[in-house]
Parts: structure tokens; C-alpha cells; sequence
């Protein structure tokens, strides 16, 4: 202290400066999540898409990891959404299936004691925004400002419309009939807005890159959570992006094509706008799709087994990649299997916030796995069930054990996954042992599970009741 009061002030400022250039740029890092919704395993270039060419995309992968075996924890939208914001198995808390869209059932959502991302970043200083697609309840106390996020620009359902200037109805309370929805007018924090716009998918592109801006500009570290609802149904494109697609001749396949090329214009901007910032080395960029391809949609799943809602590695396994160039090196392959869950886990370490005991993660950091200093599977056993038909899924390994008998007629199935993707020889009867020991492995799990906690989307008897009625 007494040198430096002796010292010429352009000399102290020299040294100030030194020592700050020894720091990181900044104390935490920030993390993108950008999620699609029923998007292909096959639908992305780097697992191999042929047809729509996803060149921003991919350059998360390349640029950083590709996962060939990442999961989501459910092979719907609305629980796989809810593991994936927690970082817990949803069933432990009773995220069984889709919530209801009704706004009076403060339920249906992840239960109050449960952080999110969101919740437990604030802690740690960060702002966090969600644009796009909520799905995590539609009561008040669910709202994305009161569950973490400093700016919420899009819809609470599980779905919309991709023509804003369509949208006519001020509030769910207008709903008079099931998917209405989507036609509600979007929302900006709290309040409905109407959007002079040509195309959803842009403007949520857009609504992200101002963020990303807006947190650069304040040196604020962020969680951005990019939701969008393409390529889910109603398949919508302008003809911006039909037009890329004439060559297409199935009008499904070229309107789907059109929705993820318009996505990858977005994660293109979003990256620019990082680079642009002097981001890049500070900001993890996560790319998933919340669930394997859908059969209502166009997608493709590529060799994999079956689609969306199912416990076949075509409704679980996704499009999965992360982008950090400052620690990960690019062009990374990593094949051991992950899951969703797994983010939460890796940016709650980064960020050195401290996880509620009673609530312990499923997910693990996954840093020490991709930088190749812990050579080890990062998990054990990955689980999945269905609580509603009754179905379960295990992998341990390059083997997995699945019960879809609701859907499949094989009863108990285990497959060797590195020899057999598509899950065509049932090992079963001749790998008696392995059946035993993953069953038991579920089994226990299950014990920790809760039942449907909520009603679901699907039932909308509850919804022309109360619309009756008022
Ligand atoms: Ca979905």
C-alpha cells in the first residue's frame, strides 16, 4: 500500500492493468440453451442430413462437441422440458406429462420448491431471458418472471402459430375450444404485444440477439434460453424459406425443411452477434431438440427406432452439441451417452452456485468428460418411464433395456446399442442376466418416483367444461 501511494499514478494504472489482463474476461461464464421442438435425429448436417442444409447449426458441433448418444429425459415436449430446466428426473417431482394450458391450475408446472436454471443463476448474479416456447404451466405463479428469468418474449403453451400478424386472441381466457392457443398474441414480459412480423421463428431469432446486446453492453453474465417451437407442428414457412426448398417435392418434408432452415438463419445470427460481442470464448452454446423427430411432421430420424413419445431411441436420442472455444476443442466427438440433464449440472459447477442438498442433480458436470480428463462414462445408468402407458427404458453402457409393450408387442427388450442402433435383435432371452440386472437397476429408481402430479394437455374435457361455465 505505502509503494503504491509513492508510485506516478500512470504507473499504478499500468500495473492495475496488467493484473487485470491476467483475470478472465469476466467471473462466470454464460450459457445459451438453444432448443428446437420435434426435431429429427437425422435433421441436423452433422448427424448426416442430406437435404436441408444446417450449416449454423453445425458449426456448434464442429466448432466444439457432437454427441452421438445424447438423450432427453422424456420423449415428449413438456417433461423433457422440465428435466431439462431442473436438472433432475421430472417424474421426481411428478412432470409426468404434458400440463394442461387451463391457467387456473397453479400445479401444473414444476413445483415451486424446484429451481430451474434460471432461479439458481440469479443467485450468482446472472440475468436470464426465455424466448419462445414456456410449456412449464400456465397459472400466474408459473409465469417465467416468477420462476427466474429477468425477460420472457413468447408464449406459454406448448405450441403456436408461425404467423403473427394471425394472431387475434388477447389472453387464454379467450380460448374458447383446444389449440386456440395458438393464436394467442405473444407476450413481452407481462404483457400480450402485437408483432408487426412476417414469421415467428425470426422474430424469436431476432428477440435473442437484442438480449445477447443488451447483457454485452451492461457486462452482465447471462443465461439465454432459446425455445423455439419450429419445426413442431403446424407445419408454417414463409416463402423466404419455401423457396430454398423447390427442389423438395413432398410438401410436408419441403414446409419442414423450410421451418429448420429458418432456425439455422437464427443460430447463425445468435452466434454472429456473440462473436461480434467478443463472446465467443465465454459463452457456452448448447444445441438440443427436446425430443426425437415427430411422425406428424416431416422429420427424420435417420436409422433410429420409432419417433416422438416413444422409449425407442427415435423418441429419445437427439441432436445434441455444445460449443465453448475457449475449453473444448473443436471438432470433438463424444460418444459415451449424456442427456439433457446434464447442462444444469455443467453450468451450476461453472458458475460455483450450490445445489439445494435435498434436491441433488441428476445430470454431471460434463467439462471433465469432454476435455478427455475423466476418460470414464459420465453416467452409470441413464432411466427413462412413462408413467401414463406404463413403459420403461434403461441404458447402461452400449446396452439398453426397454418396455414399450403398449406399443410393440416384444414385452421386455434389451439391445446392444453400439451393434444395433435400431434396435431390431432383441437380446433378451439370450442375455437373461443383463435383463435381470437393468430391471432391478429401474426398479429401484422407480421407487423414488412421484405419480402425475397435475391434469394433462390431453385431456380437454376439463377445458370445454370451464368454458361452458363462464
Ligand atoms: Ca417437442
Amino acid at each position: 500500500m505505502r509503494l503504491i501511494n509513492l508510485l506516478p499514478l500512470f504507473l499504478i494504472t499500468s500495473i492495475l492493468s496488467v493484473e487485470a489482463f491476467s483475470l478472465p474476461i469476466r467471473e462466470k461464464p454464460n450459457l445459451i440453451i438453444i432448443i428446437t421442438d420435434d426435431q429429427g435425429y437425422g435433421d441436423v448436417g452433422f448427424n448426416g442430413c442430406t437435404d436441408i442444409p444446417t450449416p449454423n447449426i453445425d458449426r456448434i458441433a464442429y466448432e466444439g462437441v457432437k454427441f452421438t448418444d445424447g438423450y432427453v429425459s422424456y420423449p415428449v415436449c413438456g417433461p423433457s422440458r422440465a428435466g431439462l430446466l431442473t436438472g433432475r428426473y421430472q417424474d421426481r417431482f411428478g412432470f409426468t406429462t404434458n400440463p394442461t394450458i387451463s391457467p387456473n391450475h397453479p400445479e401444473a408446472g414444476i413445483p415451486l420448491e424446484e429451481e430451474n436454471i434460471a432461479e439458481v443463476l440469479t443467485k450468482v448474479g446472472y440475468k436470464n431471458a426465455i424466448i419462445g416456447k414456456w410449456h412449464m404451466g400456465s397459472h400466474p405463479v408459473h409465469h417465467p418472471l416468477n420462476r427466474g428469468f429477468h425477460h420472457f418474449f413468447g408464449f406459454l403453451s406448448g405450441g403456436h402459430s408461425y404467423f403473427p400478424r394471425q394472431y387475434n386472441l388477447n389472453d387464454l381466457s379467450e380460448v374458447k375450444k383446444p389449440f386456440d392457443w395458438y393464436r394467442t398474441k405473444l407476450i413481452h414480459d407481462r404483457e400480450r404485444v402485437d408483432v408487426d412480423a412476417d414469421y415467428l421463428t425470426d422474430v424469436l431469432s431476432d428477440a435473442s440477439v437484442d438480449f445477447i446486446k443488451k447483457c454485452s453492453k451492461n457486462n452482465d453474465p447471462f443465461f439465454l434460453y432459446v425455445a423455439y417451437n419450429a419445426p413442431h407442428n403446424p407445419l408454417q414457412a414463409t416463402q423466404k424459406y419455401l423457396d430454398r426448398f423447390s427442389h423438395i417435392e413432398n410438401w410436408g418434408r419441403r414446409n419442414y425443411a423450410a421451418m429448420v432452415s429458418a432456425v439455422d438463419d437464427g443460430v447463425g445470427q445468435i452466434l454472429q452477434t456473440l462473436t461480434e460481442c467478443g463472446l465467443d470464448d465465454n459463452t457456452l452454446v448448447f444445441f438440443l431438440s427436446d425430443n426425437g423427430g415427430a411422425s406428424n411432421n416431416s422429420s427424420d430420424n435417420g436409422i433410429l427406432r420409432d419417433h416422438k413419445g416413444s422409449l425407442f431411441e427415435g423418441g429419445l436420442r437427439v441432436p445434441f452439441a455444445v460449443r465453448w472455444p475457449s475449453t473444448i476443442p473443436a471438432g470433438t466427438v463424444y460418444t459415451h451417452p449424456i442427456i439433457s440433464l446434464d447442462i444444469m449440472a455443467t453450468i451450476t459447477a461453472l458458475a460455483e452456485v450450490e445445489i439445494a442438498s435435498e434436491r441433488p442433480l441428476d445430470g454431471v458436470n460434463l467439462l471433465p468428460f469432454v476435455t478427455n480428463k475423466n476418460k470414464e462414462a459420465p453416467h452409470d445408468y441413464l432411466f427413462w418411464r412413462d408413467f401414463i402407458r406404463n413403459g420403461m427404458a434403461v441404458r447402461s453402457g452400449d446396452f439398453k433395456l426397454v418396455d414399450e409393450r403398449k406399443r410393440d408387442k416384444l414385452g421386455y427388450a434389451v439391445f446392444n446399442l453400439v451393434e444395433d442402433v435400431s434396435e431390431k435383435v432383441n437380446l433378451s432371452k439370450i442375455d437373461l442376466d443383463r435383463n435381470e440386472e437393468l430391471l432391478e437397476k429401474h426398479t429401484a429408481w422407480k421407487a423414488q418416483l412421484k405419480s402425475t402430479a397435475f391434469p394433462t394437455l390431453g385431456n380437454h374435457k376439463w377445458w370445454i367444461k370451464e368454458a361452458v361455465e363462464e
